[in-house]
Formats: C-alpha cells, sequence, structure tokens
C-alpha cells in the first residue's frame, strides 16, 4: 500500500515559519485578491484564502468587479490596484469572464506584487533561473517531495497536463540544475499518444488534467510516487485527477484529495506574500 503524502503537517508548518516572521513586522501585509465578474469558484476559493491568511497576519481584500466591461477598463482597474501602495501582492483570480482578455490585465500587476507568478516576465524568470516569485502549486509539490525526502536528482519525472500555472512552470523547474531539479522530464497533454506508456516510465508521476479519477493502476508503475494535483467537485465532494482506490496498492506513494497539494499550495502562496511584503520594504 502505498505511503500518504499528507500536505496538512506541511501546510502548516509553513504557515506557522510565516506568521512567526510577520509577528516581528511592523505592518501587516496585505494582498488584493481581484475578481471580475461572479464566479462562483473563484468567490470560494479567494474567501478560503482570506481566512487562511487572516490566521497569520496577513490581510486580503476581495476587490469584486463587474464582468460587464471591456478588456481596456479590466487593465486600468487593474493598474489602480497595481499602483496602490496599500497593496504588497496581488492575486488575479482566473478565469476572466469570456469578454475579457487576460493577457493584459496580468500584464498590468507590478512583478514585484505578482504572488501568482502569472505575469510574462515573472514566468520567464523561471526559465531564465531567476525568479521573483514561484508559482504557489508547483512550489507546494516540490515541498511535498521535498519534506518526504524524495530526491528528483536523475529520476523520471512525468507530468500530465502543461497549464501555464502547473505543468509548464513545473517541467521547468524540476529540470532546474539544482538538488531540487535535476529531473528528466516529460510532458503530456490532451494529444498525447500511447499516454498510459509514458505515464508507467514515471518514477515521479504529477497529474494536473480537471479530470476526476482518470488516472488508474494501468497508468502507475509498482513503487512510483504519485501527485495528484486535480481539485474536481462531485456532488459537493472534492476528487482529485487520480482514482485512489485503484492506484494506492500500486503506487510507492500517494498524495490525497482532499489534504495533500491544495493546503501546501494555498501556504506557498501567503509565503510569497510575505516575500512580496518584504519586497515592498526594501524598495
Ligand atoms: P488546465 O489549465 O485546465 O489544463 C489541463 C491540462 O490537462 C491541459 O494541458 C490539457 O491538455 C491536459 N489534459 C486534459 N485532458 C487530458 C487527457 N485526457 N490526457 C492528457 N492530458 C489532458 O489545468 P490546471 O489549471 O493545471 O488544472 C488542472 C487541475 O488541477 C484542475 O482540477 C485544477 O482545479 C487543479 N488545480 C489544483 C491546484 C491545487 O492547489 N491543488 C492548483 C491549480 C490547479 P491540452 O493542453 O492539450 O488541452
Amino acid at each position: 500500500m502505498a505511503l500518504i503524502l499528507s500536505g496538512k503537517k506541511i501546510a502548516s508548518e509553513i504557515k506557522g515559519e510565516v506568521k512567526a516572521r510577520i509577528e516581528e513586522t511592523a505592518a501587516k501585509p496585505t494582498l488584493a485578491a481581484v475578481i471580475f465578474g461572479d464566479d462562483e469558484g473563484s468567490l470560494i476559493y479567494a474567501r478560503s484564502k482570506a481566512r487562511a491568511a487572516d490566521k497569520i497576519g496577513i490581510n486580503v481584500e476581495i476587490l469584486q468587479f463587474s464582468a460587464d466591461i471591456r478588456t481596456e477598463e479590466a487593465v486600468s482597474i487593474m493598474t489602480g490596484i497595481s499602483g496602490n501602495k496599500a497593496y504588497h501582492g496581488i492575486i488575479l483570480e482566473e478565469p476572466l469572464p469570456e469578454n475579457i482578455d487576460p493577457f493584459p490585465v496580468r500584464e498590468a500587476i507590478n512583478p514585484a506584487k505578482d504572488v501568482d507568478c502569472t505575469t510574462a516576465g515573472n514566468i520567464g524568470r523561471i526559465i531564465s533561473g531567476e525568479p521573483v516569485f514561484l508559482p504557489a502549486t508547483p512550489l507546494a509539490i516540490l515541498e511535498i517531495l521535498k519534506k518526504y525526502r524524495i530526491d528528483t536528482n536523475g529520476k523520471r519525472a512525468v507530468i500530465v497536463g502543461r497549464s501555464r500555472t502547473v505543468g509548464l512552470p513545473l517541467a521547468n523547474m524540476l529540470l532546474r540544475k539544482s538538488p531540487e531539479g535535476n529531473a528528466t522530464v516529460t510532458v503530456c497533454h490532451s494529444r498525447t499518444r500511447d499516454l498510459s506508456k509514458i505515464t508507467k516510465s514515471a518514477e515521479i508521476l504529477i497529474v494536473a488534467i480537471g479530470k476526476p479519477g482518470f488516472v488508474n493502476r494501468d497508468h502507475v508503475s509498482k513503487d512510483a510516487v504519485v501527485i495528484d494535483v486535480g481539485t474536481n467537485y462531485i456532488d459537493g465532494k472534492l476528487i482529485g485527477d487520480v482514482d485512489h482506490d485503484s492506484v494506492e496498492p500500486v503506487a510507492g506513494s500517494l498524495t490525497p484529495v482532499p489534504g495533500g497539494v491544495g493546503p501546501v499550495t494555498v501556504s506557498c502562496l501567503l509565503r510569497n506574500a510575505y516575500k512580496a511584503y518584504r519586497l515592498s520594504r526594501e524598495m
């Protein structure tokens, strides 16, 4: 049976470290969580981050704007928020409504406040090896591997999913010439042929596709480390992208959903928020 890689303890350790550092600071770091439209999921996610932040001394202001605006207006709103010294960090809740082009809105975020690592410059810095912020979910995955002493050096890592928030940055982070990288990385997507043949070659398999229970025992080799990033709500229940019951007897270790990558992601985001606050003091 697989070792269950719980994220809860790791998440509370990270939050404890950030809380202790904030207690030594004069002011409260403040984040703006910006929502265009009334997507229920975005609002729930922003509120849950605000609750977690509040417990460790970070203030999150949820700023919600109408969906019924043009891209230029959304950019102007974001430019104003980004220039406001009261906000040390900014989170743009996505997806945006279809009538708003997300690219220029993301680009209106000051890179030093881009705690979600969403601007083109900050994403590019992951590849150049000089990151300002690293994106929270890939960071969370590396934290879990580190805390459970799972060495990535020379390992065959397969990532299923090539999103700009998870798969692509994670691939670059695992490839880095560093003790926390040095993996041989393969990235799969919806056009990948013979998916199970590739995923079975993985010593470390990371799944981020948004398809509940898609990856099963036929995709996993014996003793593989399986990281399930998926968060899918089915009948009010949170389900991962990995069919836990079928994979658990085969894998060497496995993250649960809920209680795996999710809580560590929030902690890593809050750690980035503290970093943004520190950066603002240095300017
Ligand atoms: P996304 O932007 O929706 O992209 C999904 C990716 O999966 C795409 O690259 C897509 O391929 C690929 N894909 C879809 N079906 C596939 C299939 N049958 N076989 C192989 N690849 C397939 O993904 P995301 O934003 O990374 O989110 C993925 C999941 O992770 C979602 O459930 C999301 O809620 C969750 N998530 C969780 C956290 C957390 O903190 N736990 C954070 C972020 C996301 P194409 O590129 O070819 O379309």
